[in-house]
């Protein structure tokens, strides 16, 4: 071999070595995390004295990803803006949904009528609210929807400030619910500990913006901007980083805390499951499913009695009838719902039996949930159980 050969074997080895880690360094990000600072350009949130809430949002949620970037080199961060430019709410849900993150982590500042005292960090999740108050916090961040052009068309008619609207949030169905509640937890718990804010808890109220996105997701209120002592703290560059810092944290602890849970092949088996799960809504749903075809292995159905099964795990194909994940439960079968391949269990027109089975599965899917089906087509799972308690 001659020299001049040898020296381009090298080149090609060092490229080859060179592509290699590039493309070993993309792979390795393969945990998403999108953080959404809420408002921005023409919609400035809250307001206090001196600082808009957009700012003091957008400052968090840039230092906060940079602690990301900076200590987690397997995490992706993507933000819904880096910048003052304005959003609209289901944009901001479909960058994570098309991101396919793993995370929506929404920043947002808090803000009170008549009070100049009330202080202190929340941390939200989508759900039905349990208080007026709660449902006040959703309805201010809900009603930036305003500033969007087309918002009735975009929105399907929801008013963000009228309280009916919100009936939408009692028939949901979160297929991430629990993860993030315990992520809200974990915040909560640095909020308080590390960024040593007031502690204002974990609630649940229907914010369309956590609606939209088909992951874990949760909102966080770093503090009320009405109160001056707290819009201080927060415009300023030492608050913006320590609340930075306790967001951080807790993501640290969930993240570590997936990865124990998941481990190896696991991971990559539970991501491609929730890419393709969704935040269903019953009262929607039944419009939506009109297309579901139901063909299933079993077939449980006593005439026109609605027939309930537990839904436990979404897969974008159709799984092996021998993988593992569908083995050891009962009547396993599955229905295509807008191109996910969705999987029941434990069929029966007696509701209180599947909800003795749903204890079951719960232990092994923790998120899994019951829905109901009349003649192969999904029925509203309230309706059903109402008609079932009536014919008892
Ligand atoms: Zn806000």
């Amino acid at each position: 071999m001659t020299a001049s050969k040898k020296s381009f074997l090298r080149i090609v080895l060092l490229l080859c070595t060179m592509c290699f880690s590039i493309s070993y360094i993309v792979e390795a990000q393969d945990f998403v995390l999108v953080i959404d600072a809420g408002h921005g350009g023409h919609d400035p949130g809250a307001i206090g004295k001196k600082a808009k809430e957009k700012d003091i949002n957008l400052n968090v949620a840039l230092k906060l990803g940079k602690m990301v970037q900076e200590n987690c080199p397997d995490v992706k961060v993507i933000y819904t803006r880096s910048k003052d430019v304005f959003v609209s709410l289901n944009r901001r849900a479909e960058i994570a949904n098309n991101a396919k993150a793993d995370l929506f982590l929404s920043i947002h500042t808090n803000s009170v009528a008549g009070s100049k005292t009330v202080m202190g960090a929340s941390t939200w999740t989508l759900g039905l609210a349990k208080s007026d108050a709660n449902l006040d916090v959703a309805k201010r961040e809900n009603s930036v929807i305003l500033y969007e052009d087309d918002y009735k068309t975009s929105y399907a008619g929801f008013d963000p400030n009228s309280a009916e609207s919100y009936i939408i949030f009692e028939f949901m169905q979160d297929n991430y619910m629990s993860q993030s509640v315990h992520l809200a937890s974990l915040v909560q718990n640095e909020l308080k500990n590390t960024s040593k804010r007031r502690d204002q808890g974990v609630h649940q109220a229907g914010f369309l913006v956590l609606k939209a996105s088909a992951m874990p997701s949760i909102l966080v209120e770093l503090g009320f901007i009405s109160t001056p002592a707290e819009e201080l703290f927060l415009a300023s560059e030492a608050g913006a980083t320590t609340m930075a810092k306790g967001i951080f944290r807790a993501f640290q602890t969930y993240k570590r805390e997936q990865e124990t849970k998941q481990g190896g092949t696991a991971t990559q088996q539970t991501k491609n499951t929730s890419l393709t799960t969704e935040k269903n809504f019953s009262s929607q749903e039944d419009k939506k499913v009109e297309q579901s075809t139901a063909k299933g292995v079993t077939q449980t159905s006593d005439g026109s009695k609605p027939v309930f099964k537990i839904q436990f795990l979404t897969a974008g194909r159709k799984l092996a009838n021998n993988d593992r994940r569908l083995s050891g439960l009962p009547e396993v079968d599955f229905f295509v719902e807008n191109g996910t391949y969705k999987y029941t269990c434990g069929a029966s027109t007696d509701y209180n039996k599947v909800k003795a089975t749903l204890k079951d599965v719960t232990k092994r899917y923790k998120d899994a949930f019951i829905i109901a089906f009349r003649e192969e087509k999904k029925i509203n799972v309230n309706d059903a159980i109402k008609e079932f308690s009536a014919n008892k």
